[in-house]
């Protein structure tokens, strides 16, 4: 069982999960080495192997393909479980969700290699998935995140995202919706669409710029390649995402990963959505985006010890990079 612990000496929250030590690395080493299978028949995310899953929540079809496209099922190792009833101490009881998504019924694929109709339904089933979380009695915060890689943390090769539903806001979103509501109290401005707004002006991070998307090198990116794909319409929570948002997120999302491909070659990356908010406090001050972030860097004991991040690639370099390696 898992615990949400607060440090009593600095105030910083950690989830001690100790079940999620069982999980199978052994894998993911194999994985770089060898020839991938479309279908591997020891990993548990491929058909014919469903006996391994611990349940099928949900699955999504396309009306232009047989079979199923993608498929949610329970973590085997939750960060943070749901009990029947809201515990009346969330935190120590480790009340949450903890989902996985399988992207594709293909074992040989990432993202950026999936057919539009197979990537669309996965940005479908994130969007439908993270509603859900959100509705969940007793969760103020959906996480939902990808690792790729064994670098970025991914236990298994097969192309998948998870879904964190949190009891509480955690303080990195905590700190960037108060960041943005100081900002729209002060200048009755969304900050991200202020940014937004700028950065296309000043051309010098720009990687592309689509109807619905400009995709970015942030100012201050944390990471080298660090691309920030930011909805150009202001809207607060990634649940408001309409149809054609969706369908053009997984447009952008492909030529994103295809770019850092092109540029880099494989390599371990994680996506992380900032969710945003659906507060209606936050509305006029929050602005969801999804965020790729390679992992061409280790943090060491500076950033260990200060929380600050030292990115040894310059954003404006990275972006003119990024937009040269397409197709
Ligand atoms: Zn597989
Ligand atoms: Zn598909
Ligand atoms: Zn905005």
């Amino acid at each position: 069982m898992s615990e949400i612990r607060q440090d009593r000496t600095n105030g910083e929250w950690v989830i001690i999960a100790p079940s999620r030590g069982e999980r199978p690395h052994a894998r993911v080493l194999a994985d770089a080495k060898t020839p991938r299978l479309a279908i591997d028949p020891l990993c548990p995310f491929c058909p014919g192997n469903e006996d391994q899953l611990p349940a099928i929540i949900d699955e999504y079809s396309s009306p232009e393909a047989p079979g199923w496209h993608t498929r949610v099922i329970p973590n085997k190792f939750p960060v943070l479980s749901t009990a029947r009833q809201v515990p009346s101490d969330r935190l120590q009881s480790g009340y949450g969700n903890h989902e996985v998504i399988i992207e594709t019924p293909r074992h040989d694929i990432d993202f950026a290699d999936m057919s539009a109709d197979c990537s669309e339904a996965v940005v479908r089933t994130w969007h439908h998935r993270f509603g859900a979380a959100l509705a969940i009695p007793g969760i103020e915060a959906v996480m939902l995140f990808r690792n790729r890689g064994n670098l970025a943390g991914a236990s298994l090769g097969h192309a998948h995202s998870q879904i964190v539903a949190l009891p509480f806001v955690p303080p990195r979103l905590r700190s960037t919706l108060d960041w943005e509501y100081a900002h729209f109290q002060t200048s009755g401005k969304c900050v991200v669409c202020e940014e937004t707004e700028r950065e296309l002006e000043s051309g010098k991070r720009v990687i592309e710029c689509t109807e619905r998307y400009a995709i970015l090198t942030p100012f201050a990116a944390q990471r080298p390649y660090e691309q920030w794909i930011v909805p150009r319409r202001h809207t607060p929570s990634f649940a408001m995402a309409n149809a054609d948002d969706l369908a053009a997120l997984s447009d952008t999302l492909q030529n994103a990963l295809a770019r850092l491909r092109n540029a880099k070659g494989e390599l371990s990356y994680n996506l992380v959505l900032e969710p945003g908010s659906l507060d209606s406090e936050f509305a006029p001050a929050a602005h969801w985006s999804l965020r790729v972030v390679p992992h061409l860097t280790n943090p060491g004991g500076f950033e260990l010890g200060t929380g600050m991040v030292i990115n040894p690639s310059s954003p404006e370099r990275d972006a003119l990079h990024l937009a040269q390696s397409w197709g």
